[in-house]
Parts: C-alpha cells; sequence; structure tokens
C-alpha cells in the first residue's frame, strides 16, 4: 500500500507546546538592542487588555532576522518566559516536511496518483486548526526557519515539466495561503504573538512583509567582543568553571563565534575537564576545547609551515578583501560578472603586491576560476560583445589555452546550460582565447591596482588572520575603515 508507513493523521508540524520555558531576558547577552526592542511584547502579553484599552496596537507578527545560532529561538523563549505565557514553537520546514523518509521514487508515484496535493492541503489545515484551537489567551507562537516555508513564490519555474518539482512548490505555495490567511483573520486583541525565525529575509515572499503580517523586523546579530565575553559568563555560571580561567581572553580572540558556538566550547571544555579528572574546568581544559571546535577548514593551513601559511593568508585576504573592497565602490562596478572575475583575481593581485610577480599554487587556482569565468562571459553569457558562439567547449577541452591549469568542474554547471559541443572551430577558438585573456589582463591590473592602493590594510588583515586563524568580514570593515588608501583608488575609472 502506498499509504502506508506516512502517518498524515499525526502531523509532525502539530506545534509543541512548552507550558514554561524557564529562560529569561539574563540568559541572553550580546543582543541587547534586540532585546530592549522585545521588552515591549513582554509588558503586552502580561496585559493585553490594558494595551487594547489605549489603543494601542500591538505588532501582529516579529520577524527576527539573522545568522544561526545567534540567539532567536532562545530570545524568543524568554519573551515567552519573562511574560510567563505558553511558548508554541514550530519548524517552517516542518510544514514541508511531510514528505521526508519517503523515497523519491515513491513519491514520484504517489503524485502521480494526484491525490498527494488534496492530502497535504488537509494535512495542513487540519494541524493549523488544531494549533489555533488551543491558542486562545496569551501566548507566543515561534516559527521558525520561516524560509523554508515562505521563500519567494517563483513565477518563472512555473512552467516547468518536473512533476515532483510542481507539487512541491504548489505544496508550499499552499502552505503558506493558509498561514497567510490565517495571520489576517488573527485577532490581535487576544495577546498571542507571532514571532518568526529567519536567515534569509531575501528569500522571504513579501506577501508574508506586509502590514498586519510580519511587520515588524529585529535583526539579531553575531555579538562583538563585549558580547561574547557576557555569553561566555551566562554559560559558564551554569557549570563549574575555575577563576582562574580568563574569559575575556576567549571573548577577545574568537572573533565570529555565535551564541551557539561558544555555548558549544563551554560544553567541550566541561567535558575535557571531566575527562582528565579535573574539579573544574581550567583554562588548559578551553584551549583544549577551543582546539577542538577549530580544528577543521576554518583553520588556515595548518599543515603548512609558516611561510606556507604567510602565503596562503595572503591569497585568502586577497580574495575577501577585494570582495569588501568593491563593495564599497559599488556604484562604478557595472558587470556582476566582472566582480566575480575580480574577486577570484584577488588572490593572485594580493599575492603579487606583497611578494611581486612569484606565485603560489593557490592562487594560480583562482586565476584559472577567474579565466573560465571569464570566457564564460565571452561566450555563453555574451555579455560583452557578443561572438556568435552557439555553446562552449567543456574547460578540459581547451585547458591549454588557459591563463592556468586544467579545472576539474562538476558536470552540473554544464548540465545546466543544456551544452552541446559544437565542432571545433580552431579559428573561433583562438579569438576567445585571445579575447578570454584580454579581459583577464584588464580584470587584473583593476585587481592589482586597487590592493595595491590599500596596501597597509591589506599588510593588517593577513597579519590578523595568520595570528587568529580567522578573520571576520566585520574585522575587514573595520581594517578598511582605519587604514585608507594609501594612493588614491583609481582602479575604478
Ligand atoms: P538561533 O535560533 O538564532 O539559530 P538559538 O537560539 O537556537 O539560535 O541558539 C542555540 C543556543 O546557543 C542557545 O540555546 C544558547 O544556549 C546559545 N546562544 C545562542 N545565542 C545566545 C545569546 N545571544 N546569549 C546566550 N546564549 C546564546
Amino acid at each position: 500500500d502506498l499509504w502506508q508507513g506516512i502517518d498524515f493523521s499525526r502531523s509532525k508540524a502539530e506545534a509543541r507546546v512548552d507550558g514554561s520555558t524557564g529562560v529569561k531576558f539574563c540568559d541572553v547577552a550580546g543582543i541587547d538592542e534586540a532585546v530592549e526592542e522585545l521588552q515591549e511584547l513582554v509588558r503586552y502579553l502580561k496585559n493585553p487588555e490594558l494595551f487594547d484599552k489605549m489603543g494601542i496596537k500591538p505588532p501582529h507578527g516579529v520577524l527576527l532576522e539573522g545568522p544561526p545560532g545567534c540567539g532567536k529561538t532562545l530570545v524568543a523563549k524568554a519573551i515567552a518566559g519573562e511574560a510567563g505565557v505558553p511558548f508554541y514553537q514550530m519548524a517552517g520546514s516542518e510544514f514541508v516536511e511531510v514528505l521526508v523518509g519517503v523515497g523519491s521514487a515513491r513519491i514520484r508515484d504517489l503524485f502521480k496518483r494526484a491525490k498527494m496535493v488534496y492530502i497535504v492541503v488537509f494535512h495542513v489545515s487540519i494541524s493549523l486548526e488544531n494549533w489555533w484551537c488551543q491558542v486562545n489567551k496569551p501566548s507566543v507562537i515561534f516559527i521558525d526557519e520561516i524560509d523554508a516555508l515562505a521563500t519567494r513564490r517563483q513565477g518563472i519555474f512555473k512552467e516547468s515539466s518536473d512533476q515532483l518539482y510542481n507539487a512541491a512548490t504548489q505544496e508550499r505555495e499552499t502552505t503558506l495561503n493558509q498561514l497567510l490567511i490565517e495571520l489576517d483573520g488573527f485577532d490581535t486583541g487576544k495577546g498571542v504573538i507571532f514571532l518568526a525565525a529567519t536567515n534569509r529575509k531575501d528569500l522571504l515572499d513579501p506577501a508574508l512583509l506586509r502590514p498586519g503580517r510580519f511587520d515588524r523586523k529585529i535583526r539579531i546579530r553575531p555579538p562583538g567582543a563585549k558580547g561574547r565575553l557576557d555569553i561566555l559568563k551566562i554559560h559558564a555560571s551554569k557549570v563549574k568553571m575555575s577563576d582562574s580561567v580568563d574569559l575575556s581572553s576567549y571573548a577577545q580572540n574568537l572573533p565570529g563565534w555565535t551564541g551557539a558556538k561558544l555555548a558549544q566550547l563551554v560544553q567541550e571544555a566541561a567535558l575535557v575537564a571531566v575527562r582528565k579528572r579535573h574539579n573544574s574546568i581550567l583554562q588548559s581544559d578551553m584551549d583544549d576545547a577551543v582546539d577542538r571546535l577549530t580544528v577543521g577548514p576554518k583553520r588556515v593551513g595548518i599543515e603548512l609551515g609558516y611561510q606556507g601559511q604567510c602565503r596562503r593568508a595572503t591569497t585568502e585576504v586577497g580574495v575577501a578583501l577585494t570582495s569588501h573592497l568593491l563593495r564599497r565602490y559599488e556604484n562604478a562596478i557595472v558587470e556582476c560578472c566582472d566582480r566575480i572575475s575580480i574577486v577570484l583575481l584577488g588572490g593572485r593581485a594580493a599575492e603579487e603586491v606583497i611578494y611581486g610577480r612569484d606565485t603560489s599554487k593557490a592562487s594560480v587556482d583562482y586565476l584559472a576560476s577567474a579565466s573560465w569565468l571569464a570566457r564564460k562571459i565571452l561566450t555563453i553569457w555574451n555579455l560583452e560583445n557578443p561572438m556568435v558562439i552557439h555553446g562552449e567547449p567543456p574547460p578540459w577541452r581547451k585547458s591549454a589555452r588557459f591563463v592556468g591549469p586544467r579545472l576539474d568542474f562538476e558536470g552540473s554547471l554544464y548540465d545546466d546550460y543544456n551544452l552541446i559541443e559544437p565542432p571545433l572551430n580552431f579559428k573561433l577558438d583562438d579569438e576567445v582565447a585571445e579575447r578570454t585573456e584580454e579581459l583577464i589582463r584588464k580584470m587584473y591590473g583593476k585587481t592589482v591596482s586597487l590592493l595595491g592602493s590599500h596596501h597597509a590594510a591589506l599588510l593588517k588583515a593577513i597579519k590578523v588572520l595568520l595570528n587568529q586563524k580567522e578573520i571576520s568580514g566585520e574585522e575587514l570593515d573595520f581594517i578598511l575603515n582605519n587604514y585608507p588608501p594609501q594612493t588614491p583608488v583609481r582602479v575604478l575609472e
């Protein structure tokens, strides 16, 4: 039986009710501004009648926006905890997740029978109805990952012939429509607050953000050094941490770490301490924990010697810094593809600025990617003067022509364009190769001059990356603000 194993009657999306979250604002740190703004919701939840009497309209829904692990769920729970009201939580993906665990072949089979959409609509309305029945007194309803449910409806895909894709999209739209209907018909006077969280506001369907829906947006940012210290203190207070541990040094030296990562750090340190039979967490346990959590791709070139690390840091910073600089001078940049290529060239250009012409493998790889992109600009995307090319030979075929070694690209990019291999045309190939080189040279020149004007910032950023093994966008901006260009930026004239 096709339906076997899919339990539609008990929706996964059913709201979880949490009588008392036990979380208070004092458990949240590093996002003071957001907490300040959210205090108003607590006052409302505690006394909705008063707001009603005074004619003050509470916000309908509040969208918490920010990267994962920065405390969106935590702060939502704290609102409920402070107000002493129940907390209902569900994830946007759970709405859409009905089909998870069902093999895709089987799903296709289901869709063939065309019953699915009906079942899904039924399923969603049932779960919303159940949910709404319970919600008749002050409470907080929290929808996590709302983007999973409410991404922009995409007209261009309407014509897609993929049945599975169509059905999934339709299902999501049905769910979103249902949610919008519920939001619109929802009486705010009852003291119910809708909170939703997303890390991709840009993806959300604009209908969701209209007045009367999620019309208040609050940014939840990653913590700064002071915030990181406060967060560490909160989590340290829950374990047995030796007084000798200098938390502030971790707060200062772990840029980019989110609340979740810092919480994990303290937990990890506690485990290390237990393993080593220490009576409390010592500085060395914390250091071990930092090592454990940072080993992996984020550590730049630990396998390299110092010289190698410097090189590697130079190319990585070159790429990141070029991207930041371009954002600063964005108005002057016209072609987005130019931009991508210039960013890729940043690694090689940074090496030239610091070391001169002699280059490393990493930056040559970036250069090769840039050439590949430039070639695309010239051929498929036809952004420069269009050339008559009805397809593109795979890059490996003409690899000798590239300004770099052969690159292994996944097949997917080509599949996207449904490329048919054109017959070889050496004359055209030569022309493309020439123009590619020309384009790369032009952009490379711009990039070297851009980074050259910011020599001091480049050096500083490399140093920071070498010391910290990690550098955040915020830090790059900070460095750029404090190390202005030594020569006027001419690159974008
Ligand atoms: P998000 O919802 O933004 O992805 P969470 O609220 O789920 O992040 O964070 C996960 C955990 O990380 C929290 O339960 C808490 O232990 C810790 N945490 C995250 N942000 C903070 C913060 N600002 N203050 C204190 N702890 C935090």
